[in-house]
């Protein structure tokens, strides 16, 4: 019925609302993409699971060159040879071009598999701010039959922390008898700023007691450990969004403008870093983040 109708001016005002929304959605899942918090496979999957969704609305050639190394000129020969219009949006691919699309990505940016026989030493690492000391912490209450490393360092404690449970608190000296005894698995400078190391002593004991081990690391310690025990299950946490990383990160509030921007340049940095680990989970929500990195040692 026509009164039952809103105003067209009303109309006009909501769909303009709308159009402004989606395409701040649209650009935050391109930050996504480009900062490889999400692949691009995963927002094509995305786009073929709800075509009207931001994903599904995205132009290809916006997809493209959100795309890190895919610049103007790389776009438009990519959208020649599969043959797709520049028009096209993402969940309007036919099948053919979709599975084309797939294939190509595939082949230039194939998705990390984790590598077979991994063993029950779990390093869990991932960018600044992502939450790994929170689900950590959450897989240490909620998953007893894990055993979470304490790890060593030269870091002040923080209220409320407790030596021997949250950290071994030691001095540069006491730090470095632990090099030099070789009593640490890894050890980095974190942040340019403290020392941290794993004790390796008690993580060995609890794997010969067939228990699982989680490392909570960061980057260079992963590394390490991924050389000194290359069977360790390597495990990358992921924040759900690119911009949900960057409010956790200023949300914190600890640090200073200067250091929150040096933070965010290290995040990018660790965040390419992730096709060097075997499994990647998404921070959404803490305590599923922690029940399906407990479930990854079998
Ligand atoms: P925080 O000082 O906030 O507790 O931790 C700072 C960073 O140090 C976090 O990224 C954490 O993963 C990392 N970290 C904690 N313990 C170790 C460790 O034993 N080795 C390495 N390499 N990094 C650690």
């Amino acid at each position: 019925m026509a009164e039952s109708r809103r105003p067209p001016e009303v109309d006009r005002v909501a769909a303009s609302r709308r159009a402004v929304a989606a395409r701040r959605e649209r650009a935050a899942l391109k930050r996504d993409v480009s900062t490889r918090v999400i692949t691009p496979q995963e927002l094509l999957r995305r786009a073929q699971a709800d075509p009207a969704s931001p994903a599904g609305a995205m132009r290809v050639p916006e997809f493209l060159t959100a795309i890190p190394a895919i610049g103007e000129g790389k776009r438009d020969r990519i959208l020649a040879d599969l043959a797709i219009a520049p028009v096209k949006r993402l969940g309007g691919l036919g099948a053919r071009q979709r599975r084309e699309l797939r294939e190509f990505l595939d082949r230039r940016w194939p998705e990390p598999s984790p590598r077979p026989n991994r063993s029950r030493l779990l390093v869990l690492a991932g960018p600044t701010a992502v939450g790994k000391g929170t689900v950590a912490a959450y897989v240490r209450d909620h998953h007893p039959e894990i055993h979470l490393s304490v790890s060593a360092t030269t870091r002040p404690p923080r209220p409320g922390e407790v030596d021997g449970e949250h950290y071994y608190f030691v001095d540069d000296a006491a730090f470095d008898r632990l090099i030099e005894t070789g009593a640490l698995l890894e050890h980095a400078t974190v942040h340019n700023k403290y020392r941290y190391g794993t004790p390796r002593e008690p993580i060995d004991a609890a794997l010969k007691a067939g228990r699982t081990v989680l490392l909570e690391i960061d980057l260079q310690g992963a590394r390490q450990v991924r050389e000194a025990a290359p069977d360790a299950t390597l495990v990358f946490l992921l924040p759900p969004s690119w911009d949900e990383l960057v409010s956790r990160l200023v949300g914190r509030g600890t640090e200073d403008a200067e250091e929150r921007a040096r933070r965010l340049r290290t995040a990018r940095v660790e965040l390419a870093a992730q096709n060097e680990f075997d499994y990647r989970v998404v921070n959404d929500d803490v305590a599923r983040a922690a029940d399906e990195i407990a479930a990854l040692a079998g």
